[in-house]
């Protein structure tokens, strides 16, 4: 197990672009709604005219920053969209994606999704050579290599810059004349390429995170952006290339557990297909004699689906969730206890009342939510709340892009099964072995990373601490 020191960036993104389209950032804007549930926190859309690059970003949601005048801001037919969810504290503008800035290779701007492994490093050695920062976050140094580059050519100089880094990167770049995206060579994060036809027979790119944003386009789904591919798109056409040869597969797993749309199709797989495998292969692991199988909505609802028909045990929808909880409501009284678990979920108390419950959520990170929603369930009048749980015990850190809190307040780093289920106070607690979520995602080929679930990271991590380098 390696030393589970580092700094951590948490980041949880989604991307969009979009070439060759007469109301690029309306389609932009339609993508970045699609993949709201992919960061809540800011969102921002870059377009270019041709000339000039315009960049709008915003904390808030997608719908509420792009008003008609703001997409009225943003001509062209080119466009970059992003959604940005961050937990630490510099939750600033500064930070909100694109980042934009005009160099010698003209103005680009980047959005990014993924966690740059090595960006302190790097930052510390551009600033030493005298580069100078505006924001926290690793997707500026990006922007910084790029600039920096001896390559003439905007795409020379991109690739120089791609090849100097490490850990989970898709990306998206706009300049003034073309779109140009790359994924990482272990293909961490999703990317997904889509065409439109258009009524003049004309055809527009589109790139996505997840392929909800192409259906409510109606984009068609071409296929994925390979690990270690860059694809350029401008007035010449669409050129394709390796800037790398692909390294060890390592699709993150927790995409299609939980962090992805179930309407979605991620790394060419959909997810509503693994996760209700997931829930079929907990039913065989850990079945348990019940009146009815109940999700955590809404990330437990697939696999509740696929658990109860391997059981043959009803599928009720007894806790309703409410969807329109922001982040930023006061909570009006410390002495209400449970208070955010009862604003965001309540259950139907004659679904529950005398019944054995199979309670089925996606993933148990710190205990405490799960642990409110089994009491929850109990108070509702269950007689007994079985909770399943559709991955394995997640024991370590992302670092590759996704939020979990650091290992000590990981519950399974530090906990037995039993001990967990001692803390959540469930009836039983059953959780998918690795085996079976192998199984759940197909991966014959090893081509998902488990380092949540096994420690095993496949690039090597550097410590940052001692760096000078805030996190984002
Ligand atoms: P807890 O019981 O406190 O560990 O919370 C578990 C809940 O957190 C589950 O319902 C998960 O769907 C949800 N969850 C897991 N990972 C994340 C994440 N990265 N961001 C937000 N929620 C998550």
């Amino acid at each position: 197990m390696p030393d589970l020191t580092f700094d951590k960036l948490h980041e949880e993104c989604g991307v969009f672009a979009i070439y060759g389209h007469p109301e690029a950032a309306n389609l932009a804007y339609l993508g970045l709604y699609a993949l709201q549930h992919r960061g809540q926190e800011s969102a921002g859309i870059a377009s270019s005219d041709g000339r000039k690059i315009h960049c709008i970003r915003k904390m808030g949601h997608v719908a509420d920053i792009f008003t008609p005048d703001a997409l009225n801001q943003l001509p062209g037919e080119l466009a970059i969209g992003h959604t940005r969810y961050s937990t630490t504290g510099d939750t600033v503008i500064l930070n909100a994606q694109p980042l934009s800035v005009a160099c010698n290779k003209g103005q680009i701007a980047v959005a990014h999704n993924g966690n740059i492994t090595n960006a302190a490093e790097l930052r510390s050695e551009l600033e030493r050579e005298g580069s100078i920062f505006q924001a926290t976050s690793d997707t500026e140094v990006v922007l910084h290599l790029v600039a920096r580059s001896r390559e003439r050519t905007l795409s020379a100089a991109l690739r120089d810059a791609l090849l100097q880094l490490e850990g989970a990167f898709s990306l998206v770049f706009i300049a003034e004349d073309r779109i140009i995206v790359a994924r990482d060579p272990h293909g961490f994060r999703p990317l997904a390429m889509g065409q439109l036809e258009l009524s003049d027979g004309r055809t527009s790119y589109v790139f996505a995170s997840e392929t909800c944003a192409f259906d409510l386009i109606s984009a068609a789904y071409i296929g994925e952006v390979a690990p270690g591919e860059m694809v350029i798109v401008g007035p010449e056409g669409v050129t394709r290339e390796r800037y790398t040869p692909a390294k060890a597969p390592a699709q993150c797993v927790f995409e299609h557990v939980y962090f992805s749309r179930p309407d979605s199709l991620v790394f060419g797989r959909s997810v509503a297909q693994s996760r209700e495998m997931m829930g079929r292969l907990l039913a065989r692991e850990y079945p348990v004699e019940a009146d009815v199988v109940v999700p955590v909505p809404d990330s437990g609802v697939s696999a509740a689906i696929g658990y109860a028909a391997e059981s043959n045990i009803p599928y009720q929808q007894a806790l309703i969730r409410n969807h329109y909880v922001g982040r930023t409501f006061i909570e009006p009284s410390q002495a209400i206890r449970d208070f955010g678990v009862k604003l965001k979920l309540n259950p139907v108390r004659h679904l529950l009342e005398g019944k054995r419950v199979i309670l089925v959520d996606d993933s148990l990170v710190r205990g405490t939510t799960s642990r409110k929603i089994v009491r929850m369930v109990r108070q509702a009048g269950a007689r007994e709340v079985h909770l399943r749980i559709s991955c394995p015990p997640t024991i370590s850190p992302c670092y590759y892009g996704v939020d979990t809190p650091s290992q000590n307040e990981l519950i399974a780093a530090r906990h037995s099964v039993e001990g967990i289920r001692q803390y959540v106070e469930a009836d039983s607690l059953g959780y998918l072995s690795l085996e079976s979520l192998h199984k759940a995602v197909d991966d014959k080929n090893q081509r998902f990373c488990y380092a949540c679930y096994t420690g095993q990271y496949p690039t090597p991590l550097v410590q940052i601490e001692d760096l000078a380098y805030s996190k984002c």
